[in-house]
């Protein structure tokens, strides 16, 4: 077992009916291992933006704010509180700094943000193509959004779906890449796994 590299711990634990989906030092899930090991590149501030990230439905104080304020960043998280709070009660009260919807951030500043990070949200969106307008509004010249989109590459189309107990509205499609074209200057996807063979697409989303 490789360590979390989000704190390093080796052992994990149940969660979600997976064997091994929570690291037992820091909570991480496997998406959360697989974006901090794999683009921890991308996860610190250049120097030349703003040093601010935005984050969308965080899982907890520690990831990722916490983990996020040790590498240097000014930290600001979201989430829909109607959505959240009957399965997570109290988070706006520890850790959720605005209540909003995804495809309504008026809280968030035209090209504010230096990263914005946001991991299987979309998928749960009514109107996610008016997400992707506003997670393409908000990052900051030069600096990018990181999107990890649950996509089912092999079907053309984005179809939608009897909503399920995990809220999912749709099975995205290949459709979504030329959506993420028509938003950002540069789109690159990158598959990430993290130390269990969990597989993730990663979009590397910068602006003009
Ligand atoms: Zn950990």
């Amino acid at each position: 077992m490789r360590p979390c590299p989000i704190c390093g711990s080796t052992e994990r634990r149940e969660g979600n009916g997976r064997p091994r989906a929570g690291c037992v030092g820091c909570g991480s899930l496997e998406r959360q291992r697989a974006l901090a090991g794999g683009l921890a590149d991308l996860l610190v501030p250049t120097g030349n933006g703003s040093g601010r990230v935005l984050e969308c439905a965080p899982n907890s104080p520690m990831l990722l704010g916490n983990w996020l304020r040790d590498r240097g960043w000014h930290y600001e998280s979201f989430d829909k509180r109607s959505f959240r709070e009957p399965f997570h009660p109290g988070v706006f009260d520890r850790f959720v700094d605005h209540d909003a919807d995804v495809t309504d951030m008026r809280f968030a500043r035209t090209g504010g943000y230096e990263l914005v990070l946001l991991q299987h949200v979309l998928e749960q969106v009514p109107d996610y193509l008016a997400g992707l307008d506003e997670l393409a509004r908000v990052v900051e010249p030069g600096g990018r959004a990181v999107l990890e989109i649950a996509w089912r590459r092999e079907r053309p189309t984005t179809e939608p779906l009897a909503p399920n107990k995990h809220g999912h509205r749709w099975v995205i499609g290949a459709d979504v890449l030329p959506e993420l074209h028509a938003r950002f200057a540069s789109v690159e996807p990158r598959e990430l796994v993290d130390e269990d063979g969990y597989k993730g697409t990663f979009f590397i989303c910068r602006p003009g």
